[in-house]
């Protein structure tokens, strides 16, 4: 049996997003619960559309979210050959010779202007899909020896049935009637998608090929190339959109700004919670659990539980998952983790103790979803709030005697600590006889100057007696 061999293959147009994680990601859990090789590709022969850093971006990004390559231009396997396709003009062009001498390709030596012409009388015949008219096939004996610059033309065969058994969508049979005779070589001798894609997978020994839909109709283009070359195709499998809440399809363009994942690092998102949220996009596992390790993962793994509808991105979801992740780790790894996503334009953690600070943010480590969501909670410690809810209290009958009795014992307090603390509030509450947030709301907001907060024994300690008595003060004068 071949050797199970996957490969991500991006093109170096833009940063690793979501859309592309995913596609990375069931081609690297495919690969590795059959215990295959999982190979990353650069397809960057669009020169034009190459953007700077895009392969940085894609490296970086999938090294910490954990999607490590067994291959790739940066470990390369010399059996398999290049791993950029900008490094492997000359094979492309060796086949594309072998084609053309085989007369299943040939020089195509219209010009711009020629083939606009020809699309334009076309449409003016009411062929709402015009197709290169294949003048220069006609006459390749005239113009055998042309000296024009010239592209390199795959002849489509006329009405055959290219079928594949796709992986997720089953049987897809595709007729060359409605495909033209399309350009593999550029006159500039760079091969384009279609044709690299086919002489890649090829040369790489890949077995199955995951990738998104909007490849589905290149896919018999690549089928004609693999029967005249007498090649075998890999398995395909074309994996469904993914669409955000209004049913559209996610993108950037959506004015989504948390589509590329260096948004997602960038605002403390984990790279176990991506890996866990965008491998379960487009499939499902038996188990109806939500959180899954990498290793878990690549075990239960199913290639056939491919849904076929479109995968929904559950924003609010991700934000759950993150956030279990983050409860999952240990005390020492979070607040490592954590203190890396504090404003420093906001909160000048220089001025005080490591101990309290990691004792504050200790009080949050099983409510924030992601990193920079410690700032909304570090306000309280760090900022005195000018807008006291005065009229919570104003609610509460005797608000006035339990912060000014709650104040008196404070004050005498020798040992300012939780436990002490919580057991004024508790015998505070027998003696007045008020419980709930009769005797909780009074202290909290005139203690804290906040109605919300963890847990109040705890803010009240870490807010430390002088500021306590100074905050009720303040409120009694109001
Ligand atoms: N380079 C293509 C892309 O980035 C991948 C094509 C393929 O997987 O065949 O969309």
């Amino acid at each position: 049996m071949k050797k199970v061999r996957l490969r991500y293959a991006p093109s170096p147009t833009g940063f690793l997003h979501i859309g592309n994680t995913r596609t990375a990601l069931m081609n690297y859990l495919f690969a590795k619960h059959y215990k295959g090789d999982f190979i990353v590709r650069i397809e960057d022969t669009d020169f034009d559309r190459n953007v700077d850093g895009a392969i940085e971006s894609q490296f970086d990004n999938m090294d910490w979210l954990g999607i490590i390559a067994d291959e790739s231009f940066l470990k390369p396997n010399p059996n398999y050959g290049e791993y950029m396709q900008s490094r492997k003009l000359e094979r492309y062009i060796e086949i594309a010779n072998q084609l053309i001498e085989k007369n299943y390709a040939y020089k195509c030596f219209c010009t711009k202007e020629e083939l606009e012409e020809s699309r334009q009388t076309q449409l003016d015949q009411n062929i709402l899909a015009p197709k290169y008219d294949r003048k220069c096939w006609n006459d390749r004996e005239n113009l055998k020896d042309c000296n024009k610059e010239y592209n390199v033309r795959f002849k489509v065969p006329d009405n055959k049935e290219f079928k594949i058994n796709d992986i997720i969508r089953g049987e897809v049979i595709f007729s060359s009637k409605d495909i033209g005779d399309f350009v593999i070589l550029k006159s500039n001798g760079v091969a384009t998608y279609n044709f690299a894609v086919v002489v890649d997978d090829k040369d790489m020994e890949i077995s199955h090929v995951l990738r998104g839909e909007e490849h589905i109709s290149n896919t018999p283009r690549q089928l004609m190339i693999y029967e005249v070359m007498n090649w075998e195709s890999p398995i395909f499998g074309h994996l469904t959109l993914i669409v955000d809440e209004n049913k559209k399809k996610l993108s950037k363009r959506s004015g989504n700004e948390m589509f590329f994942i260096s948004e997602y690092r960038r605002q403390g998102y984990l790279p176990e919670a991506i890996f866990n949220f965008v491998s379960l996009l487009g499939w499902s596992p038996k188990e109806e659990r939500e959180l899954f390790s990498k290793k878990e993962l690549v075990n239960i793994f199913d290639d056939n539980r491919f849904s076929k509808s479109p995968s929904m991105f559950d924003f609010v979801k991700l934000k759950w998952i993150n956030s279990q992740w983050i409860k999952k780790m240990s005390d020492e790894d979070y607040l490592k983790f954590i203190i890396n996503f504090i404003d420093n334009n906001r909160f000048d953690i220089s001025k005080v103790s490591r101990d309290w600070l990691y004792n504050v943010l200790m009080l949050y480590k099983k409510e924030v979803e992601f990193g920079i969501q410690i700032n909304d909670h570090l306000n309280l410690f760090f900022e005195d709030n000018k807008d006291v809810r005065l009229d919570i209290l104003s609610s509460i009958d005797n608000w006035k005697d339990v912060v000014i009795a709650f104040k008196d014992r404070i004050e005498t307090l020798n040992t300012f600590d939780e436990i002490s603390i919580k057991s004024i509030i508790t015998s505070l509450g027998k003696e007045l006889d008020i419980k709930g947030m009769n005797l909780y709301m009074p202290i909290r907001v005139s203690s804290t100057l906040s109605e919300h907060g963890p847990e109040l024994a705890k803010v009240i300690n870490l807010f430390g007696k002088e500021k306590v008595i100074n905050n009720i003060k303040y409120i009694l004068d109001m």
